[in-house]
């Protein structure tokens, strides 16, 4: 029965912590923190950010831009700091400036 007590060790307060915070990152709240976050234009001009539907740009009247989500050649979902496709090796700077 000395082995009762030996496991009970095991579910130290930080695993239970770490399987907890788990299973909230993967409920349906966190998950509409997600779908809320639209991609919004950025002016091509000053780079200033903007609001959902803007075409231009309410400060310089640049150009408004949707920042790139997926590569316009492999469809890959992107980061908006890379400069190429990871995946195929698309230049997304220049896409970005179309
Ligand atoms: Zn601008
Ligand atoms: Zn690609």
């Amino acid at each position: 029965m000395g082995s009762n007590i030996d496991l009970r060790k095991y579910e130290n307060p930080d695993s239970i912590q770490d399987a907890f915070s788990r299973i909230v990152s993967g409920k349906s709240g966190y998950k509409a923190v997600i779908d809320r976050k639209k991609p919004t234009p950025k002016c091509s001009k000053c780079t200033r950010g903007g609001d959902e539907g803007q075409k231009f740009c309410p400060q310089c009247g640049g150009k408004m831009v949707l920042p790139l989500t997926n590569c316009p050649g492999c469809k890959k979902s992107i980061d908006d700091s890379e400069k190429f496709c990871t995946e195929c090796g698309h230049d997304l700077e220049a896409a970005r400036a179309k």
